[in-house]
């Protein structure tokens, strides 16, 4: 069970050699989408070094439009296998259908459920069984109750592997793209065991405002933080307004280390 009392101790999730949860904070960072390789490269490069632990990148993406770029797929693996032999950066992608979980597999060493599929069951009992690391975001209009019973669904299969990610909610407010839940996160903290990370970048929906929605984060007492970053962000397939630039990723980390102790 997700619940902390019954559990004893905040849990802590290897993903790929990097602990999320526990005394340091993670952060993963890497680009919205691939959209190509040397790009995809470049962005690798950038965020290592600013001292990212992770790489995020998105290779099926779960778009409100289905005339959006919906991302390479599997034309997508060679490069990510590419990012994680050159920059030893573990890699976490999303999965949007129990028919790509297998192959995903090869390539990250965690899955991510989207805030569109927290609730997507077949999906998560599915995970529940692969043995290897989830990361479970917040949907855009769900409770914190339902969100931890969405992580049930994982335990339940097997999987104590579940990293939680708040990802900001659906509320009246339209000047930023969703709203940050600080609340969630002592509130999460109080209820469960499971590590919690914070994702300024969808929650902000504007790189200006990433920043500071990243060291509200941390200080409320996130295990981690996952930033979308791109080498370009101007030509970017997806998400690019909300993406931070290598300089600006650059500028954060440190201060990220003023927040909190960074891996
Ligand atoms: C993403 O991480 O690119 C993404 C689609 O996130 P979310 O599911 O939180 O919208
Ligand atoms: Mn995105």
């Amino acid at each position: 069970l997700t619940r902390r009392a019954l559990y004893g101790s905040d849990s802590v999730v290897d993903v790929g050699g990097v602990p999320v949860g526990g005394n340091a904070v993670a952060v993963i960072a890497g680009p919205c989408s691939m959209d190509g390789p040397e790009t995809l490269m470049r962005t690798a490069e950038a965020v290592r070094a600013a001292g990212a632990a992770l790489f995020r990148v998105g290779l099926f993406k779960p778009r409100t439009s289905p005339y959006s770029f919906q991302g390479l797929g599997r034309d997508g693996f060679e490069a990510v296998r590419e990012v994680r032999r050159v920059y030893g950066m573990p890699i976490v992608t999303e999965v949007l259908s129990v028919r790509d979980i297998e192959d995903l597999l090869e390539v990250a060493d965690m899955l991510q459920v989207g805030a569109r599929n927290m609730q997507n069951f077949p999906l998560l009992s599915e995970l529940g069984k692969i043995g290897r690391p989830v990361l479970l975001k917040r949907g855009l209009a769900a409770t914190v109750r339902e969100w931890l019973s969405a992580a049930e669904y994982l335990l339940a299969g097997g999987n104590d592997e579940i990293i939680l990610c708040e990802r900001g909610i659906r509320t009246f407010e339209t000047t930023s793209r969703f709203t940050t839940d600080i609340n969630s996160i002592p509130v999460v903290k109080e209820l469960s065991h499971l590590p919690l990370i914070v994702d300024p970048s969808h929650s902000a929906g504007h790189s200006r405002l990433v920043a500071p929605v990243a060291r509200a984060g941390l200080a409320a007492g996130a295990d981690g933080l996952i930033i979308e970053v791109h080498a370009q962000p101007e030509k970017a397939l997806s998400d690019g307004a909300q993406a931070l630039d290598p300089i600006g990723f650059g500028n954060l980390m440190p201060q990220l280390r003023n927040v909190a102790a960074v891996l």
